[in-house]
């Protein structure tokens, strides 16, 4: 299908915009619970137990444990020991050996940036005393036990002035029950998920702490000039990053309680550039339209021609100009086309003869995967489904006619160029009108005709009732019935820019859907999204003229 290659436009790296990143994140590893995973305490070099502040406190010389107020804070807990160890090494990195003494590491924790306390203290969050601490001038009760911690301390001077015993328990007990809620709360370490591994981090955790901590240590993407060629090594994206499915460049994201976190190589970045339109004029196509020439590509159109647009670039930083397509010309005429998407990762799925009493459990599938279709329906089969045709319209997907009655009409086969010029326009115009009503607006005059036989004098007959016909590039065969294996092997194989056939109605479609569960989830982690025939036009360079 693309034997003719084109200059090939080379776009920008959007920050977080990957074509992987919406609608094919990569599998969650498996989610380590407290149930499975090793004992902590056992893997820590320094047991901070987070949980006790009382513990903390007593080691002598520290300041009391204090953390932000609100969780994500940025204030860093002051001098508990870090408790990251490595259990298993990030993937391919450098893993933190676990004897390294952990106080003279850097807790992985609040960033550099941000490790001024944003918030007010809570007084809360500083539960406990120091032992040495001195008392206050003024205070007037050196026999009072200077071990105990401060609320404690507070609650005993209650009662030696006017409050009753039992009210001072009482105070004690809410202190104690705030400090267990805020602790739960506000863990001061847990686990995340790096790069598939375990990894404990401290309350607070962000890409840029993971980073200083050498948990990874990315290769920065390069800055390009606008031709492609590298104008400063490593001056691209330093890393790429995706937090809980979202694709990220702020290294300040925070990491919460079981973030599943993929950190690694940043991404090149083109240059800043000034961009210049003009048009490419259209030319007229002497194309045929035969049923050989119909296979060269699934976009059939008799157009009355459409100018192209080429684009210079002047890059900002190296001066460089290149002049590439960016819209392709559409032909006066007859013309065979495929879809020119770039770069872009996308495919078109088409369901043929449908509506039918399982297409509810396709359309299931498909929002389970992100995924749009264009339903190719028999005008006479809309009416016995209008719910089901309004429900593909209403969940983004593109509704088209495969005719009446699969072209079946006067008796003579599937096949519209059996029939007369008036009879083909009706076929398709009667199709188009059930569409219509059931989904309550007039749809785009796309179309595709039954069998793929779209040719001869049928082209020149139908110019007028439809913009375009689209056939396909890859053939399932599931209307055969060879094994959901089998489609779902066809449907993988397809490459960016193809149209995939398969059937909706017609008959048992159980293989075809177990084709798609198995399938779709393996397209979306290659990163491809799934658009309709509409959206597969506008996408990269349009569509992209086929000779023959
Ligand atoms: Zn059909």
């Amino acid at each position: 299908m693309s034997s003719k290659s084109q200059p090939h436009e080379r776009k920008p790296h959007k920050r977080g915009a990957h074509p992987a990143s919406a609608d094919a994140p990569a599998a969650r590893p498996p989610r380590v619970t407290a149930a499975n995973s090793r004992p902590r305490v056992s893997t820590q070099p320094v047991k901070t137990n987070g949980a006790n502040p009382a513990r903390q406190a007593k080691a002598p010389g520290k300041a009391a444990p204090a953390r932000s107020a609100r969780r994500g804070g940025s204030v860093r807990k002051a001098p508990a020991p870090a408790p990251v160890t490595v259990r298993r090494p990030a993937t391919g990195r450098k893993p933190v050996a676990p004897h390294q003494p952990v106080a003279a590491r850097k807790p992985v924790g609040a960033p550099a940036a941000a490790r001024k306390p944003a918030v007010a203290r809570k007084p809360a969050a500083r539960p406990v005393q120091s032992p040495r601490r001195k008392p206050r001038a003024g205070q007037s009760h050196p026999k009072r036990h200077l071990t105990l911690p401060r609320p404690i301390a507070a609650a005993n001077a209650a009662v030696n002035g006017y409050l009753p015993l039992a009210a001072t328990y009482l105070a004690m007990a809410l202190v104690f029950v705030a400090l267990v809620s805020y602790v739960r709360a506000n863990p001061p370490a847990y686990d995340i998920t790096l790069n598939g591994a375990e990894q404990r981090v401290f309350h607070g955790a962000t890409i840029q702490s993971l980073l200083d901590d050498g948990l990874v240590s990315p290769t920065p993407g390069n800055l390009l000039a606008v031709d492609g060629s590298v104008i400063k090594q490593g001056g691209g994206d330093p890393f790429s990053a995706t937090v809980d499915g979202k694709q990220t460049t702020d290294a300040t994201t925070h990491l919460g309680v079981d973030a599943q976190v993929q950190l690694g190589d940043g991404a090149d970045v083109t240059e800043d550039y000034d961009e210049t339109n003009a048009e490419i004029p259209f030319d007229t196509s002497n194309q045929q339209a035969t049923r050989d020439s119909y296979f060269l590509g699934a976009f059939h159109i008799y157009s009355k021609g459409a100018n192209g647009v080429q684009t210079t670039r002047v890059g900002k930083v190296s001066g460089i100009s290149v002049t590439l397509t960016t819209k392709n010309p559409i032909s006066a005429g007859y013309g065979v086309y495929d879809a020119d998407v770039a770069d872009e990762k996308v495919i078109a799925l088409t369901f043929d003869d449908g509506p039918w009493e399982t297409t509810p459990e396709l359309l299931d599938l498909l929002k389970e995967n992100g995924a749009h279709a264009t339903f190719f329906t028999v005008g006479r089969m809309v009416a016995n489904y209008p719910d089901t045709v309004k429900r593909e319209y209403d969940e983004g997907h593109q509704v088209c006619t495969h005719t009446w009655d699969h072209a079946a009409g006067s008796g003579q086969g599937v096949n519209l160029t059996y029939m007369t010029a008036e009879e083909q326009v009706e076929e398709v115009e009667k199709g188009f009108e059930a569409v219509d009503s059931a989904v309550g607006t007039e749809v785009t005059r796309i179309f595709r005709a039954p069998g793929g036989n779209y040719y001869g004098s049928a082209v020149s007959n139908l110019d007028g009732t439809v913009v375009a016909e689209v056939g396909w590039d890859v053939d399932t065969e599931d209307w055969r019935k060879p094994g959901a294996d089998q489609i779902a092997k066809a449907i993988e194989n397809a490459k960016p820019g193809q149209v995939i056939l398969m059937h909706d109605g017609g008959g048992d479609r159980t293989q075809t859907i177990e084709a798609l569960r198995k399938a779709l989830p393996e397209l979306r982690k290659q990163g491809y999204r799934f658009v309709t025939i509409d959206e597969l036009m506008q996408t990269g360079n349009g569509l992209r003229s086929i000779s023959g």
